[in-house]
């Protein structure tokens, strides 16, 4: 039996307007994701990846299409609602840690401070903010101004404070982006953790293509669609240690569109048409020969010029 998803993104479209200019930072994405999902999100800068996270997070509201999270109309939805959804249901870490705290607090008090804004005050907020600091590994450093940890640490911290209001859903936009190779692998192993512990269904946005060996699933988004997808062969996301176990599919959106990765376009100079072959078991995709005459407009132009010899033929003997 198949649960309900999580969220389910159709046709999404985030029209920016900036000085009478459009800039279309969502062009009809369509995205499902189900409970207890662990997923990265790629794509170059600028192709639309904080737009949609900022969207599924309650941060920004789409211009149209359908979004749905956790059975929530997030185009539709009341402002009231809104507040209420980002406060119970999203839990979000940005790139800079120090968007997510307050330097001169201690890293308990950071992730006790949203408790203390919601009432939840005393022993046991305490004793809960002390678990979710263990939760990350920094049960040792509970006690360290923000100021005194690395940046690492730092992101740490802000997943226990994301962590803070139970969500149901954890984003998470650049992590690793200012920390070097090694922290990022710390901080990508926590989400794993989060993920099997909790059951957390999580959203992580990187700039780095070796995320796809910490989840089981890669989405790429182009041009505020997404564009392709990787999903791991095996259930387990540590099997076979070092080795790529993952599919790479191409995704076709709602109206049957697919885009072809720019790499392939290039290696077979395919420019702004294909042939499409059906072949016994798919579709083979291969360039036009001669870009200036499309295979189909040949064959029409040389049946009319065949017509045009025939009748000249027959015009010229009737004649004699
Ligand atoms: P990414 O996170 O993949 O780098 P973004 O979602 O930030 O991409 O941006 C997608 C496009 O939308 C870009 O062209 C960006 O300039 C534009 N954009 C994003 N946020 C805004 C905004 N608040 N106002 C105007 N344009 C924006
Ligand atoms: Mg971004």
């Amino acid at each position: 039996m198949s649960t309900d998803p999580i969220i389910v993104c159709e046709s999404l479209i985030k029209v920016y307007t900036i000085a009478g200019l459009e800039v279309q930072a969502l062009q009809g994405l369509d995205l499902t994701v189900q409970p207890g999902e662990l997923m990265g999100i790629v794509g170059a800068s600028g192709s639309g990846k904080s737009t949609l996270l900022n969207i599924l997070g309650g941060l920004d509201r789409p211009t149209a299409g359908r979004v749905w999270v956790d059975q929530q109309n997030l185009l539709k939805i009341s402002d009231q609602a809104m507040n209420r959804y980002r406060r119970q249901t999203v839990g979000f870490v940005w790139q800079q840690a120090t968007r997510n705290l307050v330097p001169y607090l201690t890293a308990l008090e950071n992730v006790q401070l949203p408790m203390t804004l919601a009432g939840d005050m005393g022993r046991s907020a305490r004793a809960r903010a002390e678990g979710l600091l263990q939760l990350v590994g920094l049960a040792a450093r509970q006690h360290h101004h923000v100021a005194e940890l690395s940046g690492g640490e730092q992101q740490r911290v802000a997943i226990a404070v994301a962590l803070v209001n139970q969500p149901k859903l954890l984003l998470a936009d650049e992590p690793t982006g200012e920390v070097d190779n090694a922290t990022a692998k710390v901080i990508y192993g926590i989400f794993r953790d989060l993920n099997r512990e909790l059951g957390l269904t999580t959203l992580i946005v990187s700039h780095d293509a070796g995320i796809a060996q910490y989840v089981n699933r890669v989405i790429a988004v182009r041009d505020g669609k997404l564009a392709t997808e990787k999903v791991r062969r095996t259930s387990s996301a540590d099997a076979d240690p070092g080795v790529d176990t993952h599919v790479e599919w191409v995704v076709l959106d709602s109206a049957g569109r697919l885009q072809i990765p720019r790499e392939y376009l290039q290696r077979f100079d395919i420019q702004r048409r294909a042939e499409l072959e059906v072949t016994a078991d798919g579709i083979l995709i291969r360039p036009v020969t001669h870009p200036d005459e499309p295979a189909t407009a040949t064959k029409a132009h040389t049946a009319r010029e065949e017509t045009s010899v025939k009748r000249t033929h027959w015009w010229q003997r009737w004649k004699k």
